[in-house]
């Protein structure tokens, strides 16, 4: 006897037979896919009925590169800046936080973006101590890569005119050799390392909010990518007393920005609801905020960005941990870190478990870098969302030779290389599947130009990554991803057909029911 029916839908199974109008799930996973009448046939009187009404099944959304405790920091305890539109705005919008917090307490801030900003230029030192002169100040630039921080915080980590970069990071400095509070890089732990670290209560607060929330857009399995010991114990706990809501897939850090020693590698773990078998790494930085490491200059600095690891020590951290045999998923966004990457990579040799590595973003492959990509099997997690968020800072740094291949995803599948599309929340705000689907669809910014229309994928495709590409890249889609039996009934009740609806219009539809292993997770 069935558990659960949902029936008289438009099911959407991304697998061999591509639609189906009910399911059956017993114990937590798909026991029927088929025929409303057939699939009827098997329920009982005890049977829970979802009637679908025409509505559309999908297998839950997976959001294969996010940062879960990062989202839920901003929804707990941290001042969202992503919007901010220039120095008045932040200025105002840190005091009314800082008036929340305790004498002398940190104000931990993320989300600005200085093309988006009046004065576009960051924030520096001066202007964040006009705002707040008495407490420590730290703001995350958008994409995590670059921080700008106050007098107090440059004292409290020691930094002087005398702070020498760290290897892989730099302390920016004006004329007079002072520091402008702007950190790039590794530098950023010269700071975070003296700022007082959340406790595993609070972790626990960020994990359950960022989950959520992710519930809410449909998401049913998704990916903390980078994460310290501390954090890692929290997940363990979480999941030995089965509170985790959804099924993530959680990446342990070996380089920690401010510490000297490698982490060593943790346990392998893998349960239903918690993964911990791949660790993540990051060779360069991020393209909006000019830190990912290219061939050339970017168009409005004369730079190349930053290469975060001399080849020799990501080459010997990566064979210890392939050799153990954890999956490697290395951050790589310029095609100078993408070449030492696939570098690296191919240096390893065969997996000893047989798995093949990843490559976050991948943001700017050219035609040998995907072949050779694809001959690796190397599994991409890039993010088309990128493009509608922060389109206009691609426009104003990249230069002409570069744009045409920023994040090309119908040239990645074109070569074989299998790909997850993610948000990587909250680098950008709107973690929403099917808005990273439209954007993957229409390659437009927010302010509707495209960048490389030539490589726009299909709506099925783009559905196909956000679901089954994320099982494969968290190496479980014999469990998750589709809708087929077997599986875990990990579903997503949409109020239309996104295949049948215009790009434009895929974020419209809303998510109607979320369901974890047949269980009502989220109910709009
Ligand atoms: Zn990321």
């Amino acid at each position: 006897m069935l558990d659960l029916v949902l029936y008289n839908g438009h099911v959407l199974t991304q697998a061999a037979s591509p639609i189906a109008g009910a399911v059956g799930v017993r114990a937590g996973r798909i026991a029927i896919v088929g025929a409303t009448d057939d699939v009827m046939r098997e329920a009982g009187g005890s049977t829970v009925r979802i009637d679908l009404a025409g509505r559309t099944l999908v297998p839950g959304f997976n959001d294969a590169h996010a940062h879960v405790w990062k989202i839920g920091h901003l929804l707990t305890s941290m001042l969202d800046i992503r919007g901010v539109r220039g120095l008045d705005d932040l200025g105002e919008r840190m005091q009314r936080f800082g008036a929340k917090l305790a004498d002398g307490a940190w104000l931990l801030g993320r989300g600005y973006n200085e093309a988006a900003m009046l004065e576009r230029r960051a924030p520096t030192r001066a202007d964040l101590d006009r705002a707040a002169p008495h407490r420590p100040v730290v703001l995350t630039r958008t994409c995590g890569h670059i921080a700008a921080v106050n007098s107090r915080a440059l004292e409290a980590a020691g930094i002087g005119p005398d702070t020498p970069s760290p290897a892989g990071g730099i302390v920016d400095r004006d004329e007079r050799g002072q520091p402008t509070g702007l950190l790039h890089e590794t530098a950023i732990g010269l700071v975070t390392r003296v700022v007082p670290p959340p406790t595993s209560g609070d972790y626990e607060a960020m994990i359950l909010a960022a989950l959520s929330h992710q519930l809410a857009l449909g998401i049913t399995s998704s990916a903390d990518c980078g994460v310290s010991p501390a954090l890692l114990a929290v997940y363990r706990a979480l999941d030995a007393r089965g509170a985790l809501p959804s099924r993530i897939n959680v990446m342990p850090l070996r380089r920690v920005d401010g510490v000297a020693d490698p982490v060593p590698l943790p346990e392998r773990f893998a349960s239903e609801r918690l993964r911990v078998d791949t660790i993540k790494f990051l060779a360069d930085g991020g393209l909006s905020g000019a830190t990912a490491a290219l061939s050339v200059d970017y168009r409005h600095a004369r730079q190349r960005g930053v290469l975060r690891f001399d080849r020799e020590e990501l080459m010997a951290l990566c064979r210890e941990t392939h050799e153990a045999g954890w999956r490697i998923a290395t951050h790589a966004i310029g095609d100078v870190a993408i070449d030492q990457v696939l570098d690296v990579y191919e240096g390893l040799g065969p997996h000893p478990r047989g798995l093949a590595h990843r490559i976050e973003h991948f943001g700017l492959p050219d035609a040998s870098q995907l072949r050779r990509a694809a001959k690796q099997r190397v599994i991409a997690a890039p993010q088309a969302i990128f493009i509608r968020a922060l389109g206009r800072n691609f426009r104003e740094y990249l230069p002409d030779s570069l744009l045409p291949r920023t994040y090309p995803i119908r040239a990645m599948l074109d070569a074989g290389v299998r790909v997850a599309l993610s948000s990587d929340a909250p680098v950008v705000e709107d973690d929403n599947p099917l808005a990273g689907m439209m954007a993957a669809i229409t390659r437009r910014d927010s302010e509707g130009r495209a960048i490389a229309k030539e490589q726009a994928i299909h709506v099925d495709e783009a559905l196909y990554a956000y679901t089954m590409g994320g099982a494969v890249a968290s190496g479980d889609e014999e469990n998750r991803g589709s809708i087929e039996v077997g599986k875990w009934a990990d579903l997503a009740v949409l109020s239309n057909d996104p295949l049948s609806v215009p790009a434009e219009t895929l974020p419209d539809i809303e998510v109607d029911v979320t369901l974890v292993g047949g269980q009502v997770a989220f109910e709009r």
